[in-house]
């Protein structure tokens, strides 16, 4: 009954989504839970940056650039990097952004698109826990992520992902001080972001702390209430 609910919504609702919270809050492993149900594409600028680099398109060669010169993509570029995807056939139906917007200048480049956000869905999760998640993840190169505590191995054991048995390892940015800069990043740029969308009251806070399936549910029921009540 209740899919059935959702299965109605998905034919006649566009879902354009924006995951927000922290580092290690688990949007990435939210968007890929919810992107089948609503059958919309994830759209990140990560995986849009390598897809331009590949295709050595204009675009591309202008993010390899500021890639090679060991900064950020400048927000410009990205703003440009998504809208060009957002422009295309695959998202007509709505889309799942992830990883973006994290800076109020995307945002406001966001809102030049010819449709809004409908939904965005705020991952809370406090910053001790951040922190631990964090310096505990590991991962593998197939995108399948594993926590180091719950592997329960020593430092120094070799670790295989149980998907495709590839090595596992710590991300860069996953050293301790690189993850202090990422948090105060997110409070300085990030939060200002979440309180807009507050504002516009589209904004859907779940407690990101729980089990993975428990807060896919809640995500999947907070959706279809929030598009009832619209
Ligand atoms: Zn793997």
């Amino acid at each position: 009954m209740y899919h059935g609910h959702i299965f109605v919504c998905v034919l006649t609702r566009m879902y354009r989504i924006a995951f927000l919270g922290p580092p290690g809050s688990g949007k990435g492993t939210q968007a890929q839970l919810l992107a089948p149900t609503l059958e919309v594409p994830i759209v990140g600028p990560g995986a849009l940056y390598r897809k331009e680099i590949a295709a050595n398109s204009e675009l591309g060669q202008r993010v390899r650039d500021a890639v090679e010169s060991g900064g950020m993509v400048p927000n410009a570029i990205t703003n440009e990097v998504i809208a060009k995807y957002l422009r295309e056939p695959a998202c007509v139906r709505g889309y799942i952004l992830d990883g973006y917007p994290r800076e109020q200048e995307q945002l406001a480049a966001l809102d030049t698109a010819p449709l809004p956000l409908t939904h965005a869905i705020y991952l809370a999760i406090p910053e001790a826990v951040v922190y631990h998640r964090l310096a505990e993840r590991l991962v593998c190169i197939c995108g399948a992520q594993f926590n180091r505590r719950e592997l329960a191995l020593d430092h120094g054991d070799e670790a295989r992902c149980d998907a495709c048995d590839g090595a596992l390892e710590r991300r860069k940015d996953d050293d301790p001080a690189r993850i202090a800069q990422r948090i105060a990043h997110y409070r300085a740029e990030t939060e200002p972001v979440i309180a807009s969308l507050r504002e516009r009251g589209i904004l859907v806070e779940i407690d990101g702390t729980r089990a993975i399936a428990v807060v896919h549910q809640e995500i999947v029921e907070r959706i279809a209430a929030a598009t009832e009540a619209a």
